[in-house]
């Protein structure tokens, strides 16, 4: 999470507790939100991430989740190629407190993909 203040966000797009997306920083601007990979990267926190004591914990509402995949999903479709990563891939930090990468792999899966593009692919590849 961000602890410089809502005045000026490095983050792109904030969710908030009930799912909504507030804009941050437009994204004509570079973000202030990953040491070193800000140019080239649009970043999104969430509201939540810690328990009562400030310990890392995943805290995301479903709601959370839902507009976090559907903001994801908009994003990657703006930007082909674009890959999808946590904070704590790139810093020795906790956040965003889960495995960012695994949680969008396993959300992908619960999305299904239909056994005919699977075998287009493969023709593809011959
Ligand atoms: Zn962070």
């Amino acid at each position: 999470m961000n602890d410089r203040g809502w005045s000026d966000i490095g983050y792109h797009y904030v969710i908030e507790l009930d799912g909504s997306v507030r804009t941050g920083r437009p994204l004509i601007r570079v973000g202030a939100h990953v040491q070193g990979r800000n140019a080239n990267s649009i970043g999104i926190c969430y509201v939540g991430g810690t328990d009562k004591k400030g310990k890392a914990k995943d805290t995301r509402e479903p709601e959370q989740k839902k507009a976090l995949y559907g903001l994801t999903a908009e994003l990657l479709r703006r930007f082909p190629g674009a890959t999808v990563h946590g904070h704590n891939e790139f810093a020795a930090k906790a956040c965003p407190s889960f495995d960012v990468r695994t949680d969008w792999q396993a959300h992908l899966m619960t999305l299904g993909i239909p056994r005919e593009d699977i075998e287009e692919e493969e023709d593809a590849k011959l």
